[in-house]
């Protein structure tokens, strides 16, 4: 008997996605992300690169371009039209003071009440290793979250403006290796789909199938595992870290 995951939270109104690369949100998360737009919550993206060393066949300066590009129209599809950008390195991002007042300052600007990001775990289970900068971008969530609502971790941020923001009530992980929580996505799949469709460039480069084919099957894979687990349902599992 496999344990069931819990439905998550419905009573908040403001989340911020903020996550390492273009793309990250697309693997799965978008669904879910449809139907709570749908719901009219307010969903902002933070893509902490522009993802610019993830294309082989392209040079970073363009990359970096084609990719922001690739990303707001992904957001697009799925009702999302706050889109940031902070001008991280991509694939060298340190985990440091520097990376945690970045995401607090953007906390404090936004006031969510959910923040969501993507697997920070050393693993996406068994040995299936996990990129650098998705374990450092996770913890750094995890933890900016608390630094966002105390106004004496970095006071320059209250000097200029952004006052502490104590009402992240949950930091929701999606990509664990541990969920605890699921929502049911059937609403979302085929935007989800079409969200991840517009990395046009990037999934080209990335592999020889037929770029729908592709993001059909990840879809509808990546919202089948959590299903098993959330009443047989298409669904996105989330490790959830209340506050
Ligand atoms: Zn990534």
């Amino acid at each position: 008997m496999t344990e069931q995951l819990e439905a998550m939270p419905t009573d908040w109104q403001r989340a911020l996605a903020i996550v390492a690369h273009p793309d990250d949100l697309e693997y799965g998360t978008a669904a879910a992300i449809a139907g709570w737009v749908d719901e009219r919550r307010e969903v902002s993206y933070l893509l902490v690169t522009r993802g610019e060393a993830g294309i082989a066949t392209m040079d970073p300066g363009k990359a970096a371009f084609v990719r922001e590009r690739e990303q707001r129209a992904s957001a697009a599809v799925v009702g999302v039209t706050s889109v940031e950008f902070l001008d991280h390195p991509d694939g060298v991002i340190e985990y440091g003071p520097a990376l945690r007042k970045d995401l607090a300052a953007a906390i404090r600007r936004h006031r969510p009440e959910l923040v969501l990001t993507i697997n920070h775990h050393d693993t996406w289970g068994g040995v299936a290793w996990n990129t650098p900068d998705h374990r450092v971008v996770g913890r750094a969530v995890l933890d900016a979250a608390g630094d966002a609502g105390n106004r004496w971790i970095f006071p320059e941020l209250s000097a200029a403006g952004l006052a502490p923001w104590d009402g992240v009530r949950w930091v929701a992980v999606s990509g664990s290796p541990s969920p605890t929580h699921a929502v049911e996505v059937s609403g979302g799949v085929e935007r989800a789909i079409r969200s991840l469709l517009e990395h046009r460039a990037y999934i080209e480069a990335l592999t020889d199938e037929d770029p729908e084919s592709y993001c059909r099957t990840f879809i509808e894979q990546a919202t089948s595992m959590a299903s098993a687990r959330f009443g047989g349902r298409p669904a996105v599992g989330f490790e959830l870290f209340p506050r």
